[in-house]
């Protein structure tokens, strides 16, 4: 059982006061805010941290909030957007929502509306967490525990399947030894003794998963950390 850490809302808002506004309304509600002031910005920090939920402004400089949306969606990230916009047209909407946000609000919105939508989107997430998560022939069953890769049974220690379970739920991304220290391993300081834990785990885990088959699914990013699924180029 996870303790109930406050839900991580990342903020992409080019406007100052608007982004000010939002985050120190959310922080009132007990929300842990990040804010990136540009889709650049908030490209980079959803690739390192994870967040429960991102609200994306369109309009934003160089990149537009919607080209932001759909590459990060093509690296397969699953975290709910909820779509900002002052574009109040029916195509934008739908573009937005073709692209992949979970939801839109159209500027000027009132906050408590903003924190309904917020609080219904994070509702339906927290759904996820039972569902089976697969990735080609691997399947991880939260609930049961059991992990099968092709019509085989993988014995995981409780840490390797927890491993399994953060790589799987970040799949395509680039998962840092930071992001496994804080959210696996619960250790907010990083250590050397901690990375060479985590390598040990990792190199047990890909034995396991990745050894008695041609294909292989954990790949190391060098300096980096870990991804599940793309292999790096
Ligand atoms: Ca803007």
């Amino acid at each position: 059982m996870h303790a109930e850490a406050p839900p991580r809302v990342l903020i992409v808002e080019d406007e100052t006061k608007v982004a000010r506004a939002l985050a120190d309304g959310l922080g009132a509600e007990r929300f842990e805010t990040r804010v990136a002031a540009s889709g650049e910005d908030g490209f980079f920090l959803v690739s390192n941290e994870s967040f429960d939920l991102i609200l994306l402004d369109l309009m934003l400089p160089q990149r537009g909030g919607l080209e932001i949306l759909a590459a990060l969606r093509a690296r397969g990230l699953q975290t709910p957007v909820l779509i900002l916009t002052a574009k109040d047209t029916v195509e934008d909407r739908v573009l937005g929502l073709d692209v992949g946000a979970d939801d839109y609000l159209v500027k000027p919105f009132a906050f408590p509306e903003l924190l309904a939508r917020i609080r219904a989107l994070l509702r339906r997430g927290r759904l996820d967490p039972a569902s089976k998560l697969r990735h080609e022939d691997l399947e991880l069953d939260p609930v049961s525990r059991a992990v099968e890769r092709g019509s085989r049974a993988l014995e995981l220690t409780a840490k390797e399947f927890e491993i399994l379970e953060y790589l799987l739920r970040h799949q395509g991304r680039v998962v840092s030894r930071e992001m496994l220290a804080r959210d696996v391993w619960k250790v907010t300081a990083r250590a050397t003794p901690l990375d060479n834990v985590i390598d040990v785990t990792i190199a047990r885990l890909r034995r396991k998963v990745d050894d008695p088959f041609p294909r292989k699914l954990v790949h190391t990013i060098r300096g980096v950390g870990f991804v599940l699924g793309v292999e790096p180029r």
